[in-house]
């Protein structure tokens, strides 16, 4: 308290921000109510606004004085928000949506409260111990050892780069060790089908991407590999990694895991599996033969926020043998130092990243709330609409599946219709608040998909937006 204003208590002009006023408290009120209003099943599925529109219709926010809470509120409310797609709209199907549970939103809300900071043990050990249950757990759905670990980091595309640095830190180690000449370009091999993040990582990286055609159904395969390792002009020695896609975001097509991962284990190569949509489906037996081969992973990714029903933004990131990660990220300095205790878990070593929110402790609040089993009956329940989807559409004369959905993705054409016509049926879909589904391609032909991994997103949702493609 400065001995300027004596009286204890009293509110100072620097003060006022960070202390519960009577007007913090109604303004906690007052924003809590909106989230939890917000949080109503009812919501509408709302469209952007042009630049232009925001413009016009936003004051300027941003002054000395401010606008007070209320009336920064209210703008939100009535003009930003509304001017933001809910993707958790059920008739939201493009991209992947999100579905985050009742209990993973709210304890979303809660972990911004608690000012947890998740980078390290020191300082965050209650929900580092958490957050790793959560992936120690689902590293055992996956068949890795028990010595595996990682961090949650803010999406597929951080979680990739961050286990392919990795990769290429393990495979540069190795030819240092065993005297091997380190070639001049590493590369990191995939399928042509893998996601666009990869593409950005090696970018980052500085390292070739070798992408690889899959097989007729879609697939990379262990022997297409195999052959492109072996055209190679130095047999492949060149490639630090590869990833194998578990559900590929287009079609939601996995790659022959098993065979791959056997030839990365026979050639000493990095395996990392790119799971982040479709891995979530490891927990329904019925769907967990075709995942066979991730038990190889030295690396492997799912994203919470697509189909583990989480707020953004979450990725879960696991590696096989976390002390070549840890090797690999941990960061050092002076006033890092007291931090640098191999014998703690510092979450921070794990990934590209240093401060981190404990991200994974809404899944880890909602798992730990519904159990594990109804996340297994809520992924299963998404499956089984995208096969029934599919059903209809097969048997509907103007539409066309592409293939049949191997996990939740339904991939579809309108006889007849161009590109064009399946962008104006799309914005009028979208202006009308019925759904938001954006077309695609495959093979160059414009297709629509529905990616469906909201519970919510059910036929009664999704046969009305299908009557619309008449
Ligand atoms: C979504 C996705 C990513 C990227 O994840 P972000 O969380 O959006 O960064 C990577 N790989 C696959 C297969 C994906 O579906």
């Amino acid at each position: 308290m400065s001995h300027f204003f004596p009286d204890t208590g009293a509110t100072t002009p620097s003060t006022e921000m960070h202390i519960q006023t009577p007007h913090n408290r109604a303004l906690l009120g007052a924003v809590l109510d909106y989230a939890r209003d917000r949080m109503a099943n009812d919501q509408p599925l709302d469209f952007p606004a042009t630049p232009a529109e925001l413009a016009a219709r936003v004051p300027r926010t941003i002054t000395p004085t401010g606008l007070g809470g209320p009336e920064a509120l209210r703008i939100f409310e009535e003009i930003l928000a509304p001017a933001c797609i809910s993707t958790d709209h059920p008739g939201y199907l493009s991209f992947i949506p999100t579905a985050a549970t009742e209990a993973a939103t709210m304890f979303d809300l809660a972990v911004a409260a608690c000012s947890v900071y998740g980078g390290s043990w020191l300082e965050g050990a209650g929900a580092v111990h958490a957050e790793n249950e959560v992936l120690r757990w689902l590293a055992a759905q996956v068949g890795l050892p028990a010595g595996a670990g990682g961090v949650f980091v803010q999406g597929g595309t951080i979680g990739n780069l961050s286990a392919l640095v990795a990769a290429r830190f393990n495979a540069q180690s190795t030819a240092a060790r065993n005297g091997t000449p380190v070639p001049d370009r590493w590369a990191i091999a995939c399928s042509r089908e893998a996601h666009s993040s990869l593409r950005s990582a090696a970018r980052v990286m500085d390292v070739d991407l070798l992408p690889l055609d899959p097989d007729p159904s879609g697939r990379l395969t262990g022997d297409i590999l195999r052959s492109a390792l072996d055209a190679q002009p130095d047999g492949g020695a060149s490639v630090c990694a590869v990833v194998a896609t578990a559900g590929t975001t287009n079609l939601g097509i996995i790659d022959d895991l098993a065979g791959i991962g056997e030839l990365c284990r026979e050639r000493d190569i990095w395996f990392h599996v790119d799971g982040a949509y479709g891995l979530a489906a490891i927990l329904v037996p019925e769907l967990a033969p075709l995942f066979a081969g991730a038990e190889y992973a030295d690396s492997f990714i799912v994203d919470p926020h697509k189909w583990l029903f989480t707020p953004f933004d979450a990725c879960a990131l696991v590696y096989r043998d976390p002390r070549v990660a840890y090797r690999t990220h941990s960061q050092h300095a002076e006033y890092l130092d007291t931090l640098e205790e191999e014998t703690v878990w510092n979450p921070s070593d794990y990934a590209i990243q240093l401060t981190r929110r404990a991200r994974g402790l809404p899944l880890w609040f909602s798992l730990a709330s519904y159990g594990t089993e109804r996340y297994r009956l809520a992924i299963e329940s998404t499956v089984m609409t995208a096969r029934a989807v599919a059903k209809i559409i097969r048997e509907t004369e103007h539409l066309e599946l592409v293939c049949d959905p191997t996990l939740s993705i339904v991939a579809f054409s309108r006889l007849g219709w161009e590109a064009a016509d399946y962008r104006d049926w799309s914005a009028r879909l979208l202006t009308a608040g019925t759904g938001f589904v954006t077309p695609s391609s495959h093979h160059g032909k414009p297709i629509l998909r529905f990616a469906i991994v909201n519970p919510r997103s059910t036929l009664d949702v999704l046969v009305p937006i299908l009557d619309t493609l008449r």
